[in-house]
């Protein structure tokens, strides 16, 4: 059957993924079409898109699910086809049908398998009767309660009770006993109800210690299916993703070949085309069932298209022209391991709490063959309320599973973000745990080690300190020609010291409630800071965004970015948000405002004036060199010079005078 092929692409999403199927489609050559919120109408996904439809209102039941006006809005452009992304509409039976009614391909199964997948329970069914293996359970229409009650019993303790409508974790209930089974029950058809607007429920024998392996599976309307490998997803909160990786560490490649099969099995029991997923809880005696299939392309395809060198969105679009799937099985290989950490605008110390709020900064890693960003954010966007909380997708690949771990250790260390809490640090030390490095995983691991990996030393260390209080040295001494096209370079621009300053300085800084009083003294090369009674000899070197700092010999990198009333300091992973009080930078002792000194120890290099010259405020007057950096030093005001105390290659003190003025 002949079918015209996809020549404009509407996304109905938004965020990382509409992002990521525009990138593809637009190489492919088909015109994208997005459509955003009132929330969203300076998104990147709207920018990047060829054209952009506002579809109303922030909250997606006002936009994104919208589904008559996304409907319309594909006809009004064009577009015939739409892709769902994951999420929102991207497994509603209802709008995949409007879609096929109205002659729009949608990038994704047919309605029948969106329907046969969209209940567990009959899910199960289907797959129980295609002989693919089910946990023991029960996922019957009978609903009464005494039922219930005597299959639970039946099963044993401890179960699981899950709303057969239900996702993303929601709606599920462990109960330990018998006497626990009701109340459980009561609570779950509540939740379910109010999530989902359906109360059915199955209950499924609960296993202590799975890991969750779950098959991606394409399949082509000419009846080849074929499966991209697993992926292990036991890294939860809260039944939600945290950190997922492909290949699963030490699967069989039996285990893997038999996963595979039934996950094309499952597939093709419904008659499915296009990207899916077929998830498994795979046990501790290296027995597997049956989970579900999401009948859409997941979050976490990234790392199988690592492993595979393949796009996963190019072969969506393949299958939705009605072509044959590009690759059979045993063309297919799986090359070296892949991790994706999820970024989150959340507070791991806080049960994972969403934050939202503006994202003053971001600074991502160098991105290349092995460290990958998928994101729909950038500095200045803001995380709110409407939509999940995600930042962005790091993924990483490298030969091995510990190379990859080292390249994500290093990347979530390159990862910026500052004016919000982010779950950076906690991924940082999740990847630097040792049973995760050793690949002891199961659905519990973060049950098991959440408390280590969510704490943090509330306190400033000396060389955040030394960076902070270096950085307010360098940032007065060159404030007057504060670069804003190039606002992390100020030594790009000559700079000014101030005219008249003493040689100490009180600095203040404010972390977590707490007040850090620094006392700066410019000496020869370096600055001496006195802080309870401690002494810092500090020395360094911005460039760019990047503070090259020598702590009493030690040197070290510090990453920053300058928020309103201060800074934020990033280093391994971590970020410190530190104030700045207004006060910072007091001189001590302050001397006559009459004349010139030298604000630290260093040379003449050039002298601009001469005895008698009038010179006007702002005025370049003389270069000096300190710290291997040159200074200009500008006329604080207008007025005449009296007196030019020293000459090019002289040495100055801290505190010299350098030019006297004539008095008024
Ligand atoms: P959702 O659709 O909400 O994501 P799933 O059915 O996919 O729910 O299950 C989510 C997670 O819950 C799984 O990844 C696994 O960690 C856990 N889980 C589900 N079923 C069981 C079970 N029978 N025994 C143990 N854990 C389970």
């Amino acid at each position: 059957m002949a079918q015209m092929s996809i020549h404009k692409l509407l996304i109905a999403n938004r965020g990382e993924i509409a992002c990521r199927v525009i990138r593809t489609a637009q190489r492919m050559g088909i015109e994208c079409v997005a459509v955003y919120s009132d929330a969203d109408k300076d998104a990147q996904h709207v920018k990047l898109a060829d054209e952009a439809w506002h579809i109303g209102g922030s909250a997606a039941k006002d936009s994104y699910l919208k589904v008559d006006t996304i409907i319309n809005i594909a006809k009004k452009s064009g577009a015939n086809a739409v892709h769902p992304g994951y999420g929102f509409l991207s497994e509603n039976a209802d709008f995949c049908r409007k879609c096929s009614e109205n002659n729009i391909i949608f990038v994704g199964p047919p309605v029948s398998a969106i329907e046969a997948m969209g209940s567990k329970s009959e899910a199960k069914s289907i797959m129980a009767d295609a002989g693919v293996p089910l946990v023991q359970g029960y996922h019957g229409d009978d609903q009464s309660a005494d039922l219930l009650q005597q299959e639970a019993d039946k099963i044993g303790y401890p179960l699981l009770i899950k709303a057969t409508a239900g996702g993303g974790g929601k709606g599920m209930r462990v109960v330990e006993s018998s006497e626990q089974f009701i109340e459980s029950l009561e609570s779950c058809k509540r939740e379910a109800i109010s999530s989902f607007g359906d109360d059915k429920v199955l209950i499924e024998k609960y296993l202590t210690k799975p890991r969750h392996v779950e098959i991606q599976v394409f399949a082509d309307s000419h009846g080849n299916a074929v499966h991209l490998f697993e992926r292990d997803c036991s890294v939860q909160r809260r039944h939600q993703k945290v950190i997922e990786e492909a290949p699963a560490p030490g699967l069989s490649e039996d285990t893997r070949e038999a996963m595979g099969q039934v996950a094309i099995t499952a597939a093709k029991a419904i008659g499915y085309t296009g990207a899916g997923t077929v998830e498994f809880l795979y046990d501790e005696d290296g027995s597997f069932y049956f989970m579900e299939m999401n009948t859409r392309l997941q979050v976490e395809h990234p790392v199988t298209e690592m492993i595979t060198g393949l796009d996963l969105v190019e072969w969506q679009i393949v299958v939705a022209n009605g072509l044959t799937l590009p690759l059979s099985q045993d063309q297919l290989e799986i090359n070296g391991h892949a991790f994706e950490a999820r970024i989150y605008a959340e507070d791991p110390t806080n049960d994972f709490l969403p934050a939202t709020g503006k994202i003053n900064y971001m600074g991502l890693p160098v991105t290349n063959a092995n460290v990958r960003v998928d994101s729909g954010i950038v500095s200045g966007d803001t995380v709110s309320v409407y939509y999940d909380p995600m930042i962005a997708k790091l993924i990483v690949w490298d030969s091995d599973r510990n190379s990859a771990l080292a390249r994500l250790r290093g990347a979530l260390s390159d990862f910026h973000v500052a004016g919000l809490t982010t779950n950076i640090e906690f991924l940082h030390q999740l990847a630097s745990n040792d049973d995760f490095i050793q690949a002891d995983l199961d659905t519990h691991f973060l049950d098991k080690h959440g408390e280590e990996l969510t704490t943090s030393d509330p306190s400033l260390s000396d060389d955040i300190i030394a960076a902070a209080t270096l950085y307010v040295m360098i940032k007065q001494s060159s404030q007057n020609t504060f670069d804003e096209a190039d606002p992390y370079s100020p030594w790009n621009e000559s700079s000014g010291w101030r005219l008249n300053e003493d040689n100490h300085h009180i600095v203040e800084l404010v972390f977590q409630g707490q007040h850090y009083l620094i006392t700066a003294h410019f000496r020869n090369g370096h600055f001496l800071l006195e802080l309870d009674g401690k002494e810092l000899k500090v020395c360094g070197e911005l460039k760019g965004n990047k503070l090259q700092l020598d702590l009493d010999g030690h040197k070290s990198t510090v990453s920053l970015a300058e928020q309103e009333n201060g800074l934020v300091l990033f280093k391994n992973a971590r970020s410190w948000e530190i104030e700045i009080k207004d006060n910072s930078l007091v001189n001590l002792d302050s001397d006559s405002q009459a004349n010139l000194t030298a604000p630290m120890p260093g040379t003449v290099i050039d002298v601009l004036v001469s005895k008698g010259d009038s010179v006007e405020e702002g005025q370049a007057l003389i270069v000096m060199e300190a710290m291997k950096m040159e200074h200009t030093i500008k006329a604080h005001k207008d007025t005449v010079i009296a007196e030019v105390l020293y000459q090019v290659g002289d040495l100055v003190d801290e505190g010299a005078e350098l030019i006297a003025f004539e008095e008024e």
